[in-house]
């Protein structure tokens, strides 16, 4: 019995409607998942017996008769919006269904069925369960597949034969890994290796919904779970070959390089106890990808990613694109740290000029601190002396980037002297010169000549000018 789960009235509601229509009702799926691991949900679905679209309806109205229901007359379910507990809950309704399915198609052929029907269409027994609302069975657990039990150890599992459920919904090969990674729960081994077989049929499914999957894996608590499950699959060779090419570790004499598939996935798991940033995440798991492309092997350094960052950077966009990830300012900020996110590491290797992170602080602006938070997660090095001598140096790069952007106004820089300054000083066009000007003021603040204020920059205008042969107008 499990009556004490459902702290939500939507509950209450549902079975005395449900009562009154003379359906059955319950809870399904993912909330009954969630609600049994004290999990956050917002979303809960009801299935019944009968039309979800009534059912959905009379409820909404019991609520309040002027509440809105959105239909989907197509699918057979309904929805509305309820407030409880400060949270917006999504509350859904589908009537039980059959469904088969055609080889060509994620969509399924749809029939009336009973709650039995509808749990066997389910695609992991900890989705598979219920929970009854109606008064004289509420709360009753319906748990066909032994979902409680693989809850406990942890267990993906489908339901039925693991190849056809994967063959028909190969969505559900990455909602197995999904789920895995979120949960840090292992795959079943008939479960997976029916993954491993019907690995092609990820083709039919769309980009998009690959991913949504994808970035849900990428947001886990570990990511690594779920990329080494895509990588071991044999998923992620087809839906991110770029990331499966970090894979491997190449051997000349003595000499080998890091695995920087495994290493990637450190970096992206150190930095996930600290953000849960998407976009940030993103730039962990793609900050080394340009390594595969410019790896060299040198008689006297050994092996060498000489420019990997530029690489990696300028991969970012194609990489995007063929995931259907947002080509945005998003895309452009993953950009911009994988390009930079050797910057502070070279810093830290060396004495730590005011010039070199005033110049990080330029390029990074307002990115700084993810760009900070991204090169100490990517000290990685077994070697504990070298990696407390980085944390310390990291220190004091971050002491000075405080020091010099109190000093110096450098992060979102705007050049004390405008164009339109010196146009209108030396009465020019737009012009190269102006460009020329403009960047030695600019340089000349980065390596600490002059301090950013107008007055210093002024004059420094008049000396580069004056350089250039210009004439100041008369009217100035
Ligand atoms: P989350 O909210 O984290 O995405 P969820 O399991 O609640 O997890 P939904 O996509 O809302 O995800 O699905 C609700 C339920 O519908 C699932 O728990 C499962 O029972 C069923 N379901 C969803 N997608 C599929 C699918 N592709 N094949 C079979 N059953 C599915």
């Amino acid at each position: 019995m499990l009556k004490n789960c459902l702290q939500h009235p939507i509950y209450k509601i549902v079975g005395t409607v449900a009562d009154e229509m003379g359906v059955r009702a319950f809870a399904v799926g993912g909330v009954v998942r969630d609600l049994l691991l004290g999990r956050h949900a917002t979303d809960i679905d009801i299935v019944c017996v009968g039309s979800g679209i009534e059912l959905a309806t009379r409820v909404a109205h019991s609520i309040d008769p002027n509440k809105e229901v959105a239909v989907y007359k197509n699918f057979g379910t309904a929805m509305f919006h309820y407030r409880y507990n400060d949270t917006d809950w999504q509350i859904e309704f589908v009537g039980a269904r059959k469904e088969s399915y055609r080889s060509n198609s994620r969509k399924p052929i749809v029939e009336n069925g009973t709650l039995a029907d509808d749990q066997n269409r389910r695609d992991f027994t900890i989705n598979a369960m219920a929970i009854s609302l109606n008064a004289d069975t509420y709360g009753e657990l319906t748990d066909p597949f032994g979902g409680i039990a693989d809850l406990n150890n942890g267990i993906i599992r489908t339901p039925l034969d693991p190849d056809i459920t994967f063959s028909d919904d190969p969505l559900r090969m990455m909602r197995a890994i999904r789920f895995a990674s979120q949960l840090n729960f292992v795959i079943e081994n008939n479960t997976f290796d029916a993954i491993a077989k019907n690995k092609e049929r990820i083709r039919i499914v769309s980009k998009e919904r690959i991913a949504d999957e994808l970035n849900k894996i990428v947001l886990s608590p570990k990511p690594s779970v779920g990329f080494k499950m895509l990588s071991r699959s044999g998923l992620l060779s087809i839906i991110f070959p770029e990331f499966e090419a970090l894979k491997g570790v190449e051997t000349v004499g003595t000499r080998a390089h890091k695995d920087n598939f495994l290493h990637t996935l450190e970096v992206t798991d150190n930095i996930s106890q600290h953000t849960d940033d998407l976009w940030l995440r993103w730039a962990a798991l793609l900050h080394d990808i340009g390594k595969p492309a410019t790896k060299r092997y040198d008689e006297k350094i050994g092996w060498t990613f000489h420019g990997h960052e530029v690489r990696g950077a300028k991969m970012v966009k194609g990489i995007f694109r063929n995931l259907k990830l947002p080509q945005n300012e998003k895309m452009r900020y993953v950009e911009k740290l994988v390009l930079l996110h050797l910057r502070p590491i070279i810093l830290a290797e060396s004495i730590v000029t005011d010039s070199a992170v005033r110049r990080l602080l330029f390029d990074a602006g307002d990115d700084i601190d993810d760009l900070m938070l991204l090169c100490e997660a990517d000290i990685t090095s077994k070697n504990q002396q070298k990696v407390e001598r980085f944390r310390n140096n990291f220190k004091i790069v971050r002491q000075k980037l405080i020091d010099l952007e109190e000093r110096d106004r450098i992060r979102n820089f705007q050049p004390p002297v405008s164009g339109e300054d010196i146009m209108r000083t030396f009465d020019l066009p737009p012009c190269k010169e102006i460009g020329t000007i403009k960047d030695a003021i600019k340089e000349a603040i980065l390596e600490g000549i002059i301090p950013n204020e107008r007055e210093a920059a002024l004059q420094l205008m008049f000396d580069e000018a004056a350089k250039l042969g210009l004439k100041r107008t008369e009217n100035e």
